[in-house]
């Protein structure tokens, strides 16, 4: 049995928490990967001091030096892909094919900040006395704590460690408890690729220990997190009374807009895979369909169709369209909102219920879910579920679209369906998300652009992309004065 530990320093430790968590397969509950020993606030605590001792060291190795390990870290990515594709599938339960996806988008990503390491300039500025000029300096911050959710357990770290690495910051990485085994290994992987002892650190412990030290610890100066608003709004508070700069990515409701001109077929087929791919479990999936009465009854029929097609299994089965939800408390969470849906009067066209048939009995499979009738003030409207659970909201028009797309606390992805050049430049402008889609799903993004959402979901800088490094550095000013004189004069 794999026992997953804390990387401290340098060194994998043996915690004296006692505490250990199961880490379940969910497809099969009687499949136990292993087990993660529970980090003690004072292991997270040694693990902040050992980040902020190797900062002194880690902050001069030339960027380029820096980004040389991660262009090695790619390279073992690569080389990797399918043994870290099936470690995820196993551990997180989303399809072999979804896996190798978030595999291939980690690598690209950090492949990408290699690259940004070469290039991690100033500007040069000129000055109004003669011989004189200005430039600027991007700096580390010093300790970064990271902190990630479980959906996407090897793609979230690296577009957090790579930056934070190629911009000379040291690392605190404190995964989803239920993900210790994905991110065993990416440690692993850095330390392969050179990255030296203390510079990054693993705390694998729980949220109110290893992540609330995080928040508290006054060497930690900068924190960048993923996960639930309800979290992500509590560490905000907490990191603002010791003012360092935080980033979050938070919850989303992701709608898509269904216009009359739309080819239908296409709008059925980029909602479905929005909602129900990785099991309804992306921050950008699909959860509301805003679609315009004239053509609702044709894309709610089609959409059904499309949700009863999908075969369900373990991801590890290549002919698995879907894969169980991560565990026991978001199944429950999400059977739970099938209930709510119900009671609420929104009328259930498919699903609604945990999934059976052979081969599904040990795990925690929900059966993809379409809610039709769905009115804005009911709570599977406005509260996410992240499960496969679609709804559909009816409107006369764009006007009316538009109002009820935006009448959301969340604001990160959307997309809109339509064949006309005027109504979609329309959308894309009122629209009140961070990224938006024409014409294809809410879901997916690429390496070298930037990632994030708005309103409750995002906080700071955006991750990804030219914007990658933002958060992770600090800009310092350099004024010259090269006459060697006293000046006359003053600058105003
Ligand atoms: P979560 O419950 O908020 O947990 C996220 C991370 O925060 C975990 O590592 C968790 O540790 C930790 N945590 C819990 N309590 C904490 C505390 N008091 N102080 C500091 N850290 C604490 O979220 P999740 O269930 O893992 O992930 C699903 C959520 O992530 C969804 O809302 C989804 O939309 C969001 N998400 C957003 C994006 C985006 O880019 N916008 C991307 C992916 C996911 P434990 O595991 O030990 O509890």
């Amino acid at each position: 049995m794999t026992t997953y530990r804390s990387y401290i320093a340098g060194r994998w430790i043996d915690s004296t928490s006692g505490k250990t968590l199961p880490n379940i397969n969910p497809a099969d509950t009687n499949d136990i990967i292993g087990h993660a020993q529970m980090c003690t606030r004072e292991e997270a605590r040694a693990a902040i001091e050992a980040a902020y001792d190797a900062f002194k060291s880690w902050r001069k190795v030339p960027a380029p030096t820096r980004g040389r390990m991660l262009t090695l870290m790619a390279r073992a990515m690569e080389e990797r892909k399918e043994e870290l594709a099936q470690l995820l599938t196993h551990e997180e339960g989303k399809t072999i094919a979804e896996a190798r996806g978030e595999v291939q988008r980690a690598t690209n990503v950090v492949e990408f900040c290699a690259g940004e390491a070469r290039r991690f300039t100033g500007e040069t500025l000129p000055s109004e006395l003669p011989n004189n000029w200005a430039y600027t300096i991007k700096e580390p911050h010093g300790v970064v704590g990271l902190i990630t959710p479980w959906n996407f357990p090897i793609a979230i770290p690296v577009w957090k460690i790579a930056p934070a690495l190629a911009a000379g910051n040291t690392v605190v990485f404190k995964p989803a408890s239920n993900t210790p085994a994905t991110a065993v290994r990416l440690v692993e992987m850095f330390i392969e690729a050179g990255v030296p002892e203390g510079v990054l650190n693993l705390v694998i412990g729980s949220g109110s220990v290893a992540g609330d030290e995080i928040g508290n610890h006054p060497a930690v100066r900068a924190v960048s997190f993923t996960g639930s608003s309800e979290i992500g709004f509590k560490l905000y508070q907490q990191v603002a009374k010791r003012g360092i700069p935080f980033q979050a990515e938070m919850g989303g409701k992701n709608p898509v807009v269904v216009l009359e001109d739309c080819d239908i077929d296409l709008a059925v087929e980029h909602t479905a895979s929005g909602a129900f791919g990785s099991t309804g479990q992306r921050c950008t999936a699909t959860s509301r369909a805003v679609v315009v009465d004239k053509i609702a009854d044709a894309f709610v029929s089609k959409i059904v169709e499309r949700a009863k097609a999908y075969k369900l299994g373990s991801g590890m089965d290549p002919a698995t369209d879907i894969g169980p939800s991560v565990d026991e408390a978001q199944f429950n969470t999400v059977l739970r909102y099938m209930d709510i849906g119900k009671e609420d009067g929104a009328t259930l066209l498919c699903g609604g219920k945990r999934a059976e048939g052979e081969g599904l009995e040990n795990g925690y499979f929900v059966e993809p879910t379409v809610f039709d009738h769905v009115t804005p003030d009911m709570r599977i409207a406005r509260e996410e579920i992240f499960g496969p659970v679609l709804s559909v909201l009816r409107v006369k028009d764009l006007d009316q679209a538009m109002e009820v797309a935006n009448d959301c606390e969340y604001g990160l992805s959307s997309a809109v369906f339509s064949n006309d050049y005027n109504d979609i430049t329309r959308f894309v402008n009122e629209i009140e998300s961070g990224m938006t889609h024409v014409n294809s799903p809410t879901t997916g993004g690429e390496a070298h652009i930037p990632f994030g959402g708005i309103k409750a979901t995002g906080i700071g800088a955006r991750e990804q992309g030219s914007t990658s490094l933002d958060f992770y550095s600090e800009l310092k000013v350099v004024y010259v004065d090269a006459t060697g004189r006293k000046r006359e004069g003053n600058l105003y």
